[in-house]
């Protein structure tokens, strides 16, 4: 069976302002995807358009969105124009984590961005965008899973709770949806150098830096080429999880780290 062809396609991609969002804008650029994207620094996406109809998109349409916001998520999706509501896959990308704290030290203010953010946030998306695409028969949900939600690390506690739940509302998600054509697929990965560890860390760039310090981290890129993989596959094929990291990582715990 040939690949499935992402040519016209609508790609909807939350959190693509930065890290493996925008890898992701960019890889599914090149299949001449017309890529619907998303995120709060709505100045970010205007500023890749240019780029992005270099690459290969075939239309791209950016708005900001806030994804703990139900009701505005609800309004932005209900209020597309009617050639961007056919969304024909989902990248469910939009997330963060905040500390790295024993749990009893840890901010509860912290633990409402992420639990409202990474498993909230994506199921406020999900339902509407599921929805239409049960409607019309076709669709292709990608959630961002993590090595976190295999295995917790000290201080992860929260973070990675959030990466497991997502992990098992993807498995409820393809039960819920057998008998359709809709796949459901969870792409994890270990680390990957972004702006994730700045946004831990609240800015502080050295500490975030020493996360990656002699090691060699997967590149957001290599994670979209995980995804825009999964997505080409031919239709009966449901690639559900993909886990990967840098060939100096085991899983959330061993590290080679060359020093
Ligand atoms: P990143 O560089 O910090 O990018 C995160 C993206 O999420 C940004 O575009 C940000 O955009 C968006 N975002 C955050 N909160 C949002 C909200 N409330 N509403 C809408 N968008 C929001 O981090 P990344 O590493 O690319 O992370 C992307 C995903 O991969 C996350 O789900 C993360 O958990 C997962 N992941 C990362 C790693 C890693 O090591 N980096 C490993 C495994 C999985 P705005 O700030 O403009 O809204």
């Amino acid at each position: 069976m040939s690949k499935y062809s992402l040519k016209d396609r609508i790609v909807f991609i939350t959190g693509a302002s930065a890290g493996i969002g925008a890898a992701c804008a960019r890889a599914f650029a090149a299949e001449g995807a017309r890529l619907l994207l998303a995120a709060r620094r709505v100045d970010r996406l205007e500023s890749m358009e240019v780029d992005l109809l270099e690459a290969g998109a075939a239309a791209v349409h950016v708005f900001a969105l806030d994804v703990r916001d139900r009701a505005a998520v609800e309004r932005a999706l209900a209020g597309l124009r009617a050639e961007w509501r056919e969304i024909d896959v989902l990248v469910n990308n939009a997330g963060l984590s905040r500390g790295l704290d024993k749990l009893w030290q840890g901010q509860p203010q912290d633990w409402e961005e992420m639990i409202d953010t990474n498993v909230k946030g994506l199921l406020w998306v999900s339902r509407p965008v599921v929805a239409g695409m049960v409607e019309r028969g076709r669709g292709h949900v990608v959630n961002l899973g993590s090595t976190a939600q295999e295995l917790a690390y000290p201080g992860g506690n929260v973070y990675c709770g959030t990466k497991a739940a997502v992990k098992l509302i993807n498995d409820g998600l393809r039960q819920d949806l057998m008998g359709t054509p809709i796949r459901v697929s969870d792409v994890g990965a270990g680390m990957v150098e972004t702006e994730f560890s700045e946004v831990r860390f609240r800015g502080d760039k050295e500490r975030a830096a020493k996360v990656y310090q002699n090691i060699t981290p997967l590149t957001p890129e290599d994670v979209a080429d995980a995804i825009v993989w999964a997505v080409t596959r031919p239709p009966h094929v449901n690639v559900a999880h993909i886990l990967m990291t840098t060939i100096d990582q085991a899983n959330s715990l061993v590290f080679n780290r060359k020093s």
